[in-house]
């Protein structure tokens, strides 16, 4: 199975991912963790995409397509993919039909979580990662769970790009080219749309019904 996760940055994409990727034994294929491991390892590709990130623009298709051409086809991935954070734009959209397609590969579900931009901000704002076991809290609504997590707190980051003057950039972004994914997307039967601003574990609940009807 091979599914599309799709939203606003700030959706709960990741989040979601990793329950469904943990319950349904599948790999998620984010996108921006993919770019921001280029970052961290210092490749020609990071150096060239970090300034991109940090100031909210869609990284060019060429080097997306690319990373995410070297993840779709692998053995070991192949037919048991979360697609999170792509495709982002009508090209990606194309470009990833194409290579499920060569592949021998499909699409069985795509799940759009809707949420409103007040929603998102206070999300993105309060949002802190793992840098250890990747992990995403919100320090304004999980105190508990941070101070108990297991990695302890010295690894717990705010993303570069999770700033509210960036937070606009993206949004904006995402406005721009994302809605007309969702027209691509839409009229499919195996298209699911889920109110995103539910709690984690109600939205969790909803999709793992969707995906074992
Ligand atoms: P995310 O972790 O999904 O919020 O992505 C973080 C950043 O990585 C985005 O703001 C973009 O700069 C870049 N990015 C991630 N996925 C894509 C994509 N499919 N196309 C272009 N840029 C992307």
């Amino acid at each position: 199975m091979n599914l599309i996760l799709l939203g606003p940055p700030g959706a709960g994409k990741g989040t979601q991912a990793k329950f469904i990727a943990k319950k349904f034994n599948l790999y998620q294929l984010s996108t921006g963790d993919l770019l921001r491991e280029e970052i961290k390892n210092k490749t020609e590709i990071g150096k060239k995409i970090k300034h991109v990130i940090a100031h909210g623009d869609f990284v060019v298709d060429e080097i997306v397509n690319q990373l995410l051409k070297t993840v779709t086809t692998n053995p070991s991935n192949r037919n048991s993919i979360i697609f999170d954070g792509y495709p982002r734009n009508i090209n990606q959209a194309e470009n990833l039909e194409t290579i499920l397609n060569t592949d021998n590969q499909s699409i069985n579900f795509i799940l759009f979580l809707k949420v409103t931009r007040e929603v998102i901000e206070k999300r993105i704002l309060g949002r802190i990662t793992c840098e250890k076991c990747n992990k995403t809290f919100n320090k304004y609504l999980n105190n508990e769970e941070i101070e108990k997590h297991k990695c302890g707190n010295n690894y717990l980051k705010k993303r570069e790009d999770d700033n509210q003057e960036v937070i606009i950039t993206r949004y904006e972004e995402y406005m721009k080219k994302t809605k007309q994914v969702l027209d691509f997307y839409s009229p499919r039967s195996y298209f699911h749309e889920i109110d995103g601003s539910q709690k984690i574990q109600v939205i969790t609940n909803k999709i793992e019904q969707i995906l074992t009807v």
